[in-house]
């Protein structure tokens, strides 16, 4: 009876340190700090207005009539105009990216660049102009300028669908380099912007037409020019980071893309800077369902088009890498939930020279035989 007893306070006393061990190996939130990062498309960069500002808008609705022509008034407020501080915003990131990061991962061949006259080149194609009117070749100096002596050889990598978690795997450029990282894209990216005739400030400030019925190059001027004079840019292997689980109905590889428009058909298939392979990696949400893998329907298209283009041509289902990035993102996510227990049993090891994880195992390990020694006693 007595040993019953012990048994069982042995046993209570083994079920509390089991909990303890686990709440310490399972539970991220009770030892780790969680900052919420992007999730895989994230935040999509794109200079069109949005519907979302109706705040806003009403906002413009009780302001004066002369704010009503420049809302902004030496405030930054977001309308469905163009981005208010727009050349102030374009200069800072000039200099921040020129005299700040470029020392980081940029080239010493890649000589400083004039910040004013890069944004006159941009202004003097805009500012004044309808946005209509823009076209394919509108920003041309703007970019022959900006991405003068630039050549990305082997540490290209594009996206679609995946803004933010190609930006998180990228870093500015220390990983590898998107069109954003470079200083041409990163002077505009997230900004919004549309010239207007007569108007003192050029710019229309409050609202920025959404799309131009009788000219869908206006549309595309920017970043279809963008991405299509940094893909002539690219060379050696590449790299697409595709969406394997699209929420929005889309396929995975998708004609009029701005990737399937503009990058894949320019990039170089002889001379110096050709591209040699291209490396697609398809993501798959961490709690969402699997829509397309490699060598499934849009992505067997997307293979036959860059075979054809005589490309050397690899496909990799969620590499390593990004598959950390995408757990790192989705903590709580059911996928995940082996690979943080594997992670907090190595870093403790590495930190405390032990792994609190042991607990778990060599504690039931003790109560087995706990159990075993006081069955022989009680008999
Ligand atoms: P995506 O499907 O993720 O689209 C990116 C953005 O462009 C989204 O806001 C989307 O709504 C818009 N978009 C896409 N196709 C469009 C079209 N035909 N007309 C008007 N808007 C369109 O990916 P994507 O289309 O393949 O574009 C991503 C690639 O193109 C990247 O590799 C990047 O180099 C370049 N790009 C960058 C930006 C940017 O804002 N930084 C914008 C467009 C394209």
């Amino acid at each position: 009876m007595f040993y019953h007893q012990l048994y069982l306070v042995l046993l209570l006393v083994l079920i509390t340190i089991n909990i303890n061990s686990l709440a310490l190996t399972i539970d991220p939130k009770s030892n780790t700090v969680h900052l919420e990062a992007p999730n895989l498309s994230g935040q999509y960069h794109n200079n069109r207005p949005s519907l979302l500002f109706s705040s806003n808008v009403n906002k413009i609705e009780l302001i004066s009539k002369a704010d009503v022509i420049n809302p902004c008034n030496g405030t930054f407020i977001k309308t469905n105009g163009t981005t208010c501080g727009l050349k102030e915003i374009m200069l800072g990131r000039c200099y921040q990216y020129q005299y700040i990061q470029r020392g980081l991962y940029l080239s010493n061949t890649t000589a400083v660049k004039n910040c004013t006259e890069l944004y006159e080149l941009f202004e003097s194609e805009v500012r004044f102009k309808p946005y209509c009117n823009m076209n394919m070749s509108t920003y041309e100096k703007y970019f022959q300028r900006a991405l003068e002596g630039v050549h990305v050889i082997n540490r290209a990598i594009f996206w679609s669908g995946t803004y933010a978690i190609t930006h998180t795997y990228s870093a500015h450029g220390h990983n590898y380099i998107t069109l954003e990282d470079t200083l041409a894209a990163n002077m505009l990216d997230g900004l919004m912007w549309c010239g207007k005739e007569n108007d003192p400030q050029g710019f229309d400030y409050v609202s920025c037409p959404n799309n131009c019925q009788d000219n869908r190059w206006a549309d595309l001027a920017f970043w279809g020019l963008a991405s299509k004079t940094f893909a002539e840019r690219v060379a050696g292997e590449i790299y697409v980071v595709l969406n394997g689980s699209r929420t929005d109905g889309r396929p995975s590889y998708r004609n009029g893309s701005y990737f399937a428009e503009f990058e894949l058909p320019n990039f170089q298939r002889t001379g110096p800077y050709r591209v040699t392979k291209i490396n697609i990696l398809v993501l798959h949400t961490p709690d969402l369902p699997v829509v397309e893998r490699c060598g499934e329907k849009s992505i067997i298209h997307l293979e036959h088009l860059i075979r054809d283009a005589q490309f050397e041509y690899i496909c990799i289902d969620d590499p390593d890498e990004l598959l950390l990035i995408m757990c790192g993102d989705s903590w709580g996510a059911r996928e995940c939930e082996v690979a943080r227990t594997a992670l907090r049993r190595a870093w403790d090891f590495k930190v405390f020279g032990k792994s609190n994880a042991n607990y778990y195992p060599l504690s039931l390990l003790l109560l087995f035989f706990t159990g075993i020694f006081c069955q022989m006693l009680s008999n």
